[in-house]
């Protein structure tokens, strides 16, 4: 019988992961890795983001389901040149995904790679991209509790963004106590509590994704900041 360890697939998932972002570091390309649950929020963090930043900002997504393309086609609704990957009930993206997806595809007009990863808390914590950056967004629909409950997946972030906080009058999460959470696994993460769609919060978060491009790539687009 044939076992095939789980870190040993992690180790050969990591290398490529490693191959992917120095691809993208070359190409001055930022990626970002956005997870969360299914319907937290991220395709309308994204839309939401894509409208307030600037044209040079020239974003790229790669968005990653089980099956279906209803966010690819939210994303070309909106003019943003978009990969579908459909993972055929694999629950998480995987770095050979990721550089399958981007194979062919001319990088050089990009600013700015995202990654919607498939909505999950769990296993998604464990694949490395290749991206610079990872964001988990936690919509105050989900409750608090979902820090102590997945804390891998915050671990392993470098932010939170807390989504749908124009519901807080309806719901009982607690801003305060998921600040506090977040700060006790990912000491320096940032959180922010944005609404997609009333655009309150989006600014802090776009500024701050200005200084992780400069941190990582060198330079910025001239919008930023
Ligand atoms: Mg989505
Ligand atoms: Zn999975």
């Amino acid at each position: 019988m044939k076992i095939v360890a789980a870190k040993k697939i992690l180790k050969a998932n990591d290398q490529l992961a490693t191959e992917n972002r120095a691809h993208f570091s070359r190409h001055r390309v930022f990626c970002v890795n956005l997870v969360g649950s299914p319907g937290c929020g991220k395709t309308t963090l994204l839309e939401g983001l894509f409208a307030r930043f600037g044209q040079q900002f020239a974003p790229l997504v790669i968005e990653g389901d089980i099956a279906g393309q209803v966010d690819a086609d939210r994303m070309e609704k909106i003019g943003v040149p978009v990969v579908q990957i459909n993972t055929d009930g694999m629950c998480h993206l995987d770095a050979s995904m990721i550089a399958a997806a981007v194979q062919g595809i001319a990088l050089d007009g990009v600013n700015m790679l995202w990654i919607e990863n498939v909505g999950n808390l769990v296993c998604t914590a464990g694949y490395d991209l290749g991206e610079h950056l990872r964001i988990v967004a936690l919509s105050t629909s989900e409750g608090d509790d979902k820090l102590i409950k997945y804390p891998a997946i915050f671990q392993r972030s470098d932010a939170l963004v807390i989504t749908k906080i124009d519901l807080l009058p309806y719901l009982n999460f607690d801003v305060a106590k998921a600040r506090a959470d977040m700060k006790r696994l990912a000491p320096e993460a940032r959180v922010f509590v944005v609404s997609a769609t009333t655009g309150e919060g989006l600014s802090d978060v776009i500024q701050w994704l200005g200084e992780k491009h400069v941190a990582a790539l060198g330079t910025s687009p001239e919008v930023l900041g």
